[in-house]
Order: C-alpha cells, then structure tokens, then sequence
C-alpha cells in the first residue's frame, strides 16, 4: 500500500514527483506529501488527494527550482489521515525527511527510547519513529547518510519500502525495502525510485527491482551503488520495462475500472497466447513444463491468495478436482501462515496475487517454501516479488490493472487456472479427447463471447438504475458460479458501499433468507446445467418472499426470464468456463450502482490496491 515516488537529476522533481504521486495514487490515497531539496529542504503534507497537496504547494512553494526530493501517497496504518500524519516525516532536528510503506512493527519500544532521549513526536505514525531513529543514529555515529540507515534499519522488525535525504547531505538519495516494493530507476543522469515503474517509464526504461535487505544509495554526478544490510556491495540486474504510457492511462474511459473491464476480451485472449491450441489438441504452461511430471503426482495442491484473487482460487479448486484429479484446498494467505499448516514436499502451493507483492500471500510462500513444498506464481505484475519468490509461475500479463476493484486480473487468474487443469488433467490422461478439444475450444472462444456481454452495457446500467439504493444485496450461486457469487458481492460492496452477501445457493434456506424482503436485491448466478432446477427452485423461494431477482441466465433461457425481475443473457459454454463470463455483468452492475450513487470508483474509500501490509 502507498506510493513513494523520488527524483534526483537535472529537472525540476516538483511536477515529476506530483504526476508520479498521481500515478500511483491508487496505492493508497488519504493523504500525501512531498520533500524537496535545494539546499534547504521544504516539507508540504495534505490530507486528503494529491490535487488537494498540489492545491496547498502552489501556495506554499517557495520556489520550483528543486532538482531533488520525495513524495508520499499514504494508506494510513498508524494514526488517522490528517496533514501531521501525512509523511514526509522527519528526525528531531528536522534535517532528515523519509518517506515510508509498510509497518514498523516495533516502533513503540523504540519511541519510548527515544523519547527518553528528549525525542519530541509530532504525528502517530510508525514513520516518525524512523526518521527519529535514523537522525539519532547520525548525531551520535557520525556516518555516511547510507550508513546511518543501515544502522537504523537493522534495529527495525517489519516491513518497509523508505526514501531517506538529509539537507547536510545534499544531493544524496537512500532507498531501502524489506517485504514492500521498491524500483530504481535509471534514466541518463537522473535516477527514481518509486514504487511501482509507473511513475517511471516516461523517462526511462531502466530498471533495478530491489531486494530484500537492499539499500540503494544515489550520488548526484556519481550513480548508484546497492548494498545489503550487512554492508556487502551487490551486483543488481537492470532489466527493461516492457511497459507504454498508453497503458496505465484512462484511454477515454471514464474510470480506469470501466476501462479494465472493456479490456477483458483482449486481456483473456493475452492470457492464452502461445498457451492453448485447440485445432492441434494442447494447453500448456511454459513454467509447469519441466516440472509436469512432479506436479502431476501432487498429492495436493494448496491455493493461497487475498481478496478477489482468493475467489479465482476458489475456481481454481473446482476446476482443479474437476478436471485433474488432484486434491486441491483454497486457503486465505493470512491463515494460512499463521496457524501452523501441514506442508509436505509433495504438495504443489500455487500462490495468486494481482501485484505481486501482497505481503499475507508472499509470507505465505515464504513458510511454505521452508517447509520444502514447490511453489508456483500466477501473478500480473512483471518482476513482483512473488513473481521472483515462486519455483516457477504463469504471468497473466492483463496490463497494469489501477482501478483498485480488480476485474481483468481476476480473469487473467481463472484462465491460467482453466489452462492448468486442462493440461494436468490431458498430462494425466484423465480428459476424454473429444471433451479436452471441446474445452480448448471453448477456452478460446471466451474472448469474443466476453465482447457479446460487454455490449449488453446499457441493459445491466438499466437494471442497476433500479437497485441502486438498496442497503443490501444477497448473490446466490452454485458449483462454478458460487466462486462468482462471492467475487459479485465482493465488488458491490468494494465500490458502492452496499452491503453484500455471496452464499451458495441452497445456503440461502440456512439463515439468509430471513433477510429477504421486496426490498432485497438477489443476484443469481442460474447458468449450470447441472442443477439448473434446483436454482429454479431457489429463485422461486426467492420470489416467494417477494425479493427482486435479477437472474443472470443463458442465452435463450425462456424459464426463468418468466420468473426473474431481470436477466441478463450470456453465451452458452461448457460449465468449467462460466466464471470467465458469469462475472461480467457483477463487474458491470457493481459498477454502475457505484457510479450513480456518487461513490470513488478507482480510488474507494479505506481500500488501496496492492496490500503490502499484513
Ligand atoms: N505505517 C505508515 C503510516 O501509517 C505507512 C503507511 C503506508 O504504507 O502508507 O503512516
């Protein structure tokens, strides 16, 4: 969570770090604030959007000659969003400014050290307890800036991603990461460090990913040089961005989130290229393949994910029992690392994670991987730390996804995970030919079937215009669409605030139907097949109590569309794909309901796109 954007070089940083800070205000966005250095160092913090600090610095700067400084976009952890807790923050002197994300989880032995010393606090973050820290450090060791913390870093437990500067030390930028994201980047004679490449690629394609433990340390005229915290110099690799500005722009589109869901027909095809065939009979992923015959024989395989990549996990597991055969549980990353799960060798752990970096699923992977089980990666961000913690893995490769309600990545995960039990349950010999052609068929006709969804737009913006003041809304669905009930209500509430429910449906008989009244949105899922009378039944029961059903059905469906206060068609497909066109039109009505009840769509209130805190 949080953005931390730095510049050092012969421009003005004021404008570069503004439009950096606004580029990853998707990270976190309850506050923000900038550092510049030109001699003297001016600090301005606001609560609030980066618009509203731009407001406030136009005011207050004393000038825009800066050719260095820091920027912050903060999700508050420790201590409210207000302008004091905003960082910036500083040492006790006030020489030394440090931009932060993540926790210092033992901030407060240290504050009360400090302060002890005659520290005095202005803010309730963890923050300020490390500029504190590293300004003691330098009063007393009388150190290189670097040097100084190293020393401090090493007296902190948690998790961090920092950009120090000193006003004695000009011309000087420290980063440092442990568990939160951190790039450099390396443009001709000037540097950024931010923490995604977004606020990068405009000026260079040079990068260096951090790793754990790293301290980078920038010199004006003399570049860079990358120690660990042991002081050991290390030998980093500059890969290149393969990243367009284009990319991580609105395109014309309202809201990044709209625009992320019109991209799904693209993003899914993108997904699958070069990974299925039907025509020659083969789906493949290139990381599974020198290990298929190990993974095949996997008397498990545990998925571990967040949010809505949990949901596509949950798919994973049908898809994965369904189709290969092999035992697979889904497990919350943050349960699992802490409640002392049985991990043996020949479990395959596959770990989902948008960014790459949410810091519940990469702990995860961390303990599973000490206990000496082979990890697999489906994530979206190139170069992420999951990405490069996992044995091996499947990129997405969705594009940036900013709106902070994910919906391509979500796809892009439940592809790779159809690819995967297509091509372990074929590697198995467990798929009949004719139905793994069929499925490979089907696989890839979801991106043209995705378009005929996406254009019944006005239709779903109908139907959310009539439920759009409800307080509550109950998605139902069964067997593949029950994953999808819960990714449905998981949106709803993400970004219009309605509180939301996903059950199975015949769940529903077992406590919330007492909550359905003609004032109760229900969502059902009514797609399968396989027990397409039973959700008959339930939508009956539903109606019996005078809900509003809103059946999401296929093409054709004459049944329900007798019974249902509103459906929404989508294209036949074989049940194991459903998910890849069932979620649609959630994405769609939770959409619209959001955007019509005035609500933040990209940026919602109290969420943050990459959870890089536990
Ligand atoms: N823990 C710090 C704070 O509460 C940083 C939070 C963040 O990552 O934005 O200020």
């Amino acid at each position: 969570m949080c953005g931390i954007v730095a510049y050092l070089g012969e421009k003005k940083a004021y404008p570069i770090i503004i439009e950096g800070l606004k580029r990853l205000e998707y990270r976190g966005y309850d506050s923000a604030g900038i550092a510049l250095l030109n001699g003297k160092m001016q600090v301005l913090k606001k609560k609030g959007k980066v618009s509203e600090l731009e407001n406030h610095a136009s005011e207050q700067l004393e000038n825009y000659d800066y050719s260095m400084g820091i920027g912050h976009t903060r999700w508050a952890t420790h201590g409210v969003p207000n302008d004091v807790n905003a960082h910036p923050h500083t040492s006790n002197d006030g020489n030394i400014s440090i931009i932060h994300n993540g926790i210092i989880e033992n901030y407060d032995s240290i504050k009360k050290a400090l302060i002890e010393k005659g520290h005095v606090f202005h803010s309730d973050t963890d923050t300020e307890v490390l500029a504190h820290l590293i300004g003691e450090i330098q009063k007393t060791e009388k150190l290189p800036l670097e040097e100084v913390v190293r020393l401090a870093l090493k007296k902190c437990v948690g998790a961090y991603a920092i950009v120090v500067m000193d006003q004695n030390d000009p011309g000087k930028l420290v980063g440092a990461k442990f568990s939160s994201p951190l790039v450099l980047g390396i443009g001709d004679d000037e540097f950024f460090l931010a923490s995604d490449a977004s606020p990068i690629i405009k000026y260079t394609n040079k990068v260096i990913y951090l790793n754990d433990g790293e301290i980078v340390t920038i010199k004006r005229g003399k570049g860079y040089c990358i120690k660990n915290l042991s002081n050991e110099t290390q030998n980093p690799k500059v890969s290149e961005l393969d990243l367009k500005l284009e990319e991580i722009e609105k395109g014309g589109y309202d809201h990044f989130m709209l625009k992320e869901i019109f991209q799904q027909p693209t993003t899914v095809a993108t997904s699958m290229k070069g990974r299925i065939n039907s025509k020659e009979g083969w789906a493949i992923l290139g990381g599974m393949k020198p290990n298929i015959a190990r993974i095949a024989k996997s008397d498990r395989i545990i998925l571990t994910a967040c949010g809505t990549s949990w949901h596509s996990a949950m798919i994973g597991e049908y898809l994965l029992e369904d189709l290969a055969r092999i035992p697979t549980e889904v497990e919350y990353a943050s349960e699992f690392r802490y409640r002392n799960p049985i991990i043996k060798e020949n479990d395959f752990i596959v770990a989902l994670s948008q960014s790459g970096e949410t810091a519940d699923t990469l702990a995860a992977i961390k303990m599973a991987k000490a206990k000496g089980a082979y990890l697999y990666g489906i994530v979206n961000a190139v170069g992420s730390s999951i990405a490069r913690e996992t044995d091996s893995g499947s990129y997405i490769h969705a594009g940036p996804e900013i709106g902070v309600a994910s919906t391509k990545a979500f796809t892009g995960q439940s592809t790779i995970l159809a690819l995967m039990a297509l091509y372990l349950g074929h590697h198995k010999g467990l798929i009949e030919e004719t139905y793994f052609r069929k499925l490979l068929a089907e696989l890839e006709s979801v991106p043209s079937k995705i378009t005929k969804i996406l254009a019944k737009d006005d239709h779903i913006k109908y139907i959310a215009g009539e439920i759009k003041n409800a307080s509550n809304a109950l998605y139902l669905g069964r067997g593949y669409n029950f994953p999808v009930a819960l990714e449905g209500a998981l949106k709803l509430k993400e970004i219009s605030y309605i509180h939301a429910e996903g059950y199975p449906a015949a769940e529903m008989k077992h406590g919330p139907i007492a909550l359905i009244d003609m004032y109760m949105p229900v969502i059902v899922l009514a797609t399968n097949k396989s027990a397409y009378e039973k959700i008959v039944s339930n939508i009956q029961e539903v109606k019996a109590r005078k809900g509003i059903v809103i059946a999401i059905v296929t093409e054709g469906d004459e049944i329900i569309k007798e019974i249902a206060d509103f459906i929404i068609e989508i294209p036949e497909i074989e049940e194991p794909l459903t998910p890849l066109l069932s979620v649609i039109p959630m994405q769609l009505l939770a959409y619209h309901i959001a955007v019509m009840r005035g609500c933040h769509i990209d940026q919602p209130r109290n969420l943050a796109k990459s959870v890089t805190v536990e």
